[in-house]
């Protein structure tokens, strides 16, 4: 079957009759979502299933709880597993209203005209997987393999990671490299040559000063860190808060430094001055691990805090006072690396000016600072041929290198899908789990790209935007409904941590696994597959050191032993960069032509009457897929855009009033209520990512609250790493009633 040429976006409910469209199906009466009040019928099961969660990307320890019906009623946090300790966000507690989501894709789509029209229509497994590997095939005949790209976030994405890689393709990108924490991994690793991994390897519950740069800890869930930041405060561990908002951290922290948004890397320069002018940084600890003191010393002898001042609007001697008192608690003083730190293209730089402040707290190695990981070791999967040869990714503009890229760029990858930008154009898309008109920057431009295509197919569980643009949709069962590989991240304690089905796969869909080992029977690619399940992958890997799943039968955690993990316990830290020591001074940059101390570049400033509007966490949602759960939209169903009280008033805005947003280039949202507070300043706006969705099959979330992402036109490009600054973009606000 030949591609359609003009592909349109299929809106959920405009199908054609006869055609389904995403998500249909009788309602489902389900606990906790008729709009009757529902008695408590009990929610310990007949049978409780360790796993891990996949609400979002901090995978914990869950214990799922099954009835004697087959139903799921509560998930709780495995006391057994080191990251959740018996605990999970309200997320991963809320995992039931992503299973029983009744918008759920439910079987195999494709795309089809009828009579003119472009619908989709249910099909057989066979039929649905045929059709990509017949695209696939299509493409790799046309333009070769290197044409055809995966975009996937999320663990099950590693079985597609597989099949990209046997069918002879690198452009195999996840956004939450360029679009998230890429450039403090980037920057922790041209200091320290380590990064900071996920989950990051910070000793929260150890800091007597923790410093969070716009790191809102507790309304950004990463469940182990907010365990151990209440444990810290329990403790009287010290708070610094450096956020244009006052975050729920900031309340509980000794200081609140309200600073102007992209101003950060100033502040960090004046904390350095006075640090070292004042003899306040660990010498020796420097003296035996570091290079280039002397170099930072004349770098930020005229970064005073005076000058500082002019930028960041700390006042002179608040940021005398909190260097001072970040000094104090060295060497368990940690200055948090923060997670998504793709704000103003200079991110690289700020994560160097972080991670040189945590080098001055001599806290590499140290209780307190960041711990030295320990992982389990089970062996590999092996048994696959050598991977085909292939050209190198097409991730970068024709002519330009980003030098400490550490991974191939999704926006990257997206622009090359658009003909002509990069050395060779990619014509076709595999996305898995990520709704890319959300997680990248520039919304047209990846409509651009998804017209542009000859061939796209996305796994899904829920019918984000991104599947009403696709020629082929494939329902994957949720992560309560299929295994995965086994979980072995670093940690103080290594472990191995089992995801298995809790319940049967609903509706139709498929685990992961399967989908990508069936395409890969149709692609001839069957070598690369040489498991019957993931069971067998996985019983494959821990038969090698003796080990089965019937280890995991208990607790679904293995624990290695318990091993050291400070220089306190005798441990040496071990510096994988070029000197083998922290790396003050970058020889590294330096040679690539970029600054090789952090330099201060002010931000753009908004346009007249605009804000910099400044997006983030909340406790119960992560992502676009979270906004659609019932469960969570119990606690916060929509956003609502924080402004000063002093601003709205100047504005002639009341708190709840509804407005829209315009940005710099005439991008508008959809209605969105206005929270008058003091709890920000004056020259930005803020709101939480992930509502605003406009596919109307996810319809609990469909026309609730607005879109960041919609906002996000303009991003700027980091030139160390690649990754996309996303807070240069200025709305206005325009009412939409009176109140
Ligand atoms: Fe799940 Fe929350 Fe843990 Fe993320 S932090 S894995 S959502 S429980």
């Amino acid at each position: 079957m030949m591609a359609i040429s003009r592909r349109t976006f299929i809106q959920a409910g405009s199908a054609a009759a006869g055609a389904t469209v995403l998500g249909v199906g009788p309602a489902t009466q389900w606990f906790g979502l008729t709009p009757d009040v529902v008695h408590n019928p009990g929610t310990e099961g007949v049978k409780v299933v360790p796993s891990f969660c996949e609400l979002c990307f901090w995978k914990c320890g869950i214990l799922a709880h099954v009835n004697g019906e087959g139903r799921v009623t509560k998930i709780e946090g495995n006391p057994a597993h080191p990251l959740s300790q018996g605990k999970l966000c309200p997320r991963g507690t809320g995992g039931t209203g992503l299973l029983y989501d009744p918008d759920r894709l439910r079987q195999p789509l494709v795309r089809v005209e009828r009579k003119g029209q472009q619908v989709f229509e249910p099909v057989s497994w066979e039929a649905a997987l045929d059709k990509v590997a017949e695209g696939m095939q299509r493409i790799k005949q046309r333009h070769g393999a290197e044409a055809f790209a995966l975009f996937k976030h999320g663990y099950g994405g590693d079985w597609f990671k597989r099949l990209m890689k046997a069918y002879g393709t690198p452009n195999i990108t996840h956004p939450s490299y360029a679009q998230c924490r890429g450039s403090r991994q980037t920057a922790f690793e041209l200091t320290f040559g380590n990064g900071v991994g996920s989950p990051e390897v910070t000793d929260i519950e150890n800091a007597r000063v923790l410093t969070l740069i716009g790191s809102h800890l507790g309304e950004n869930m990463h469940n182990t860190q907010v365990q151990e930041f209440a444990r810290a405060i329990e403790r009287g561990a010290q708070i610094v808060a450096v956020d244009p908002r006052f975050s729920t951290a900031a309340g509980k922290a000794r200081y609140w430094l309200p600073i102007k948004p992209g101003t950060d890397t100033a502040l960090l320069l004046a904390w350095m001055h006075v640090i070292l002018e004042e003899g306040l940084y660990d010498a020796a600890y420097l003296e035996q691990h570091a290079l280039g003191l002397d170099k930072l010393k004349a770098h930020v002898a005229d970064k005073t805090p005076g000058w500082a001042y002019t930028h960041t609007g700390i006042p002179t001697q608040t940021i005398v006072e909190t260097a001072r008192f970040v000094a104090s608690g060295r060497p368990a003083s940690l200055i948090h690396p923060g997670r998504r730190t793709a704000w103003y293209g200079t991110d690289t730089q700020r994560g160097r000016a972080i991670a040189i402040m945590n080098a001055l707290m001599g806290n590499w190695g140290r209780k307190g600072g960041f711990f030295m990981p320990n992982s389990m070791g089970v062996a590999k999967f092996t048994g696959e041929p050598a991977y085909p040869e292939h050209k190198h990714a097409a991730d970068m503009p024709k002519g330009v290198v980003y030098p400490f890229a550490g991974s191939v760029l999704s926006h990257g990858l997206r622009d090359a899908s658009i003909p002509g930008h990069a050395e060779y154009d990619i014509k076709g898309w595999m996305v898995y789990g990520t709704n890319l008109l959300q997680a990248l920057p520039d919304q047209n431009k990846t409509l651009e790209a998804l017209k542009n295509l000859e061939f796209s197919v996305a796994i899904d569980v829920l019918p984000a935007e991104i599947t009403g643009w696709v020629d082929v949709v494939l329902p994957e069962a949720t992560y309560l409904e299929r295994y995965d590989d086994l979980h072995t991240p670093g940690w103080r304690q290594g472990f191995a941590a089992l995801r298995q089905p809790v319940v049967p796969p609903m509706y139709e869909s498929k685990p992961g696994w399967w989908i990508a080992k069936e395409i890969g029977k149709r692609l001839g690619l069957d070598a690369y597959f040489p498991f019957d399940s993931a069971e067998d992958y996985i019983q494959q890997r821990l038969a090698k050191d003796g080990r089965s799943l019937a280890d995991f039968a208990e607790t679904g955690v293995l624990l290695d032993k318990a091993s050291p993990c400070y220089i306190e316990d005798g441990l040496a830290p071990v510096f994988g960069t070029p000197s083998g020591k922290i790396e003050l001074y970058s020889q590294q940059m330096a040679d690539a032509g970029l600054a090789p101390l952090p330099d201060y570049e002010p931000p753009d400033e908004p346009p007249a009457g605009h804000f910099r509007l400044l997006f983030g966490r909340a406790p119960t949602q992560t992502f676009g897929r979270t906004v659609n759960n019932r469960f969570l939209g119990e606690v916060m169903d929509t956003n609502v855009l924080w402004m000063n009280v002093r601003t709205a008033k100047e504005q002639g805005l009341k708190h709840g009033q509804q407005v829209m947003l315009v940005n710099q280039d005439g991008a508008k949202t959809g209605p969105i209520a206005i929270k008058a507070t003091q709890r920000i300043r004056p020259d930005c706006v803020y709101m939480v990512h992930g509502y605003g969705q406009r596919a109307k099959g996810l319809k609990f979330t469909h026309g609730k609250g607005a879109s960041d992402s919609a906002m996000v036109t303009r991003s700027s490009i980091d030139p160390a790493m690649g990754g996309t600054g996303m807070n240069n973009n200025f709305v206005r606000v325009e009412r939409l009633e009176a109140v």
